[in-house]
């Protein structure tokens, strides 16, 4: 799916539709550091033998594959307050800013 770099579209802030750039967002990292339970899996995965719970796959791991297509967020920059939006896009396999 292609996105118009520029795009003429409802400011909330100005409260009228105004030329808008477009940029895709890039996904975050979450969180950060050690939670308790990464703490509590790295003291049991340190361990000689059986990591019972720790021995599985994550649910992140297993979920990897199960989705082909990714739903991409969009910043968008008001080119007259220039304030920014996120606006999120519908799945596709690929969405990629058109520049003209
Ligand atoms: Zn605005």
């Amino acid at each position: 799916m292609k996105v118009p770099a520029k795009m003429r579209t409802f400011c909330p802030n100005c409260n009228k539709h105004t030329t808008q750039d477009v940029k895709i967002e890039k996904p975050r990292q979450r969180g950060g550091g050690m939670s308790q339970g990464s703490r509590r899996m790295a003291r049991w995965t340190s361990r000689i033998g059986n990591h019972g719970r720790y021995s599985r796959r994550p649910i992140a791991a297993r979920n990897m594959t199960s989705k082909t297509t990714k739903k991409v967020d969009l910043r968008i920059t008001c080119s007259e307050c220039g304030k920014k939006w996120i606006r999120s896009r519908p799945r596709a396999r690929r969405t990629e800013i058109a520049r003209v």
